[in-house]
């Protein structure tokens, strides 16, 4: 039977006899368990400064941060975070987030800033651009494959940087609708294009293992700009190469 953990940040306390201390330098700074542990020992209350607040993510990942949520939960769940096979799993995700969320530190757009001018004005189609990505609403995995495809208009990228676009994308809390959205306007605003289509089709897991449960289910979402929106004979080429002549 698994034992019920207690956290080690004190509840609220409703009698407010504990004496604070002073924030750091007047500073925000991260609290960590030992300065909780210290608190509760010494009957002073971890210091005043708002850890807790909702300040979003500016810089590199704070992994510290992520190892006391993720401990948190464990002990939320029911769980002993302190038995042998969990005992590195806080900071083991922590890791996971930093490079699963990697893509909110990096600017996709850079990948398709190095173009060469190319006459080519025939369709560019990179076809099954394998991606994992995280949705946002569960933060459990999404994974399938782009298919990116666009009309050079004198200026083309090298194959590889959609790839990379793709990867920089989904690094990131995502939907699919937006994540396919989010490639065509970079494609478009950084190659200006005669036109851009991208398809994704993707398994979530969100559908799998919770909800609805429904494997194998396949969600398809395509973003059409410039002759790919306009030109039926043209979308219907990108169809053709991508699933086969009907
Ligand atoms: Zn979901």
């Amino acid at each position: 039977m698994a034992r019920a953990y207690e956290s080690p940040i004190p509840p609220p306390d409703p009698e407010p006899v504990l004496n604070a201390i002073p924030a750091v330098n007047g500073k925000h700074h991260d609290h960590d368990d030992q300065e909780l542990f210290r608190a509760v020992a010494t009957g002073y209350a971890p210091c005043t400064c708002e850890d807790d607040d909702e300040t979003p993510a500016t810089g590199p990942v704070d992994l510290e941060r992520i190892r006391r949520a993720v401990r948190e939960i464990l002990i939320a769940v029911g769980e002993d975070p302190d038995r042998e096979g969990l005992l590195e799993t806080p900071a083991r995700v922590a890791r996971m987030y930093a490079e699963v969320f990697a893509g909110l530190h990096a600017d996709p757009r850079t990948h398709l800033q190095k173009t060469f001018t190319q006459q080519h004005d025939e369709m560019v189609l990179v076809k099954d651009i394998e991606f994992a990505s995280c949705c946002e609403h569960h933060l459990v995995p999404f994974l399938g494959k782009a298919h990116i495809a666009y009309l050079p208009a004198g200026k083309v990228v090298g194959l590889s940087k959609l790839a990379r676009v793709v990867d920089g994308v989904a690094k990131r809390p995502q939907v699919q609708e937006r994540m396919t959205e989010e490639i065509a306007e970079m494609i478009m605003t950084e190659l200006q294009p005669r036109g851009v289509g991208v398809i994704v089709e993707a398994t979530h897991m969100c559908m799998t293992i919770r909800g609805v449960k429904k494997p194998g289910t396949i969600t398809v979402t395509s973003a059409m700009r410039g002759l790919f929106k306009t030109n039926p004979m043209t979308r219907s080429e990108l169809m053709a190469l991508v699933y086969g002549a009907k």
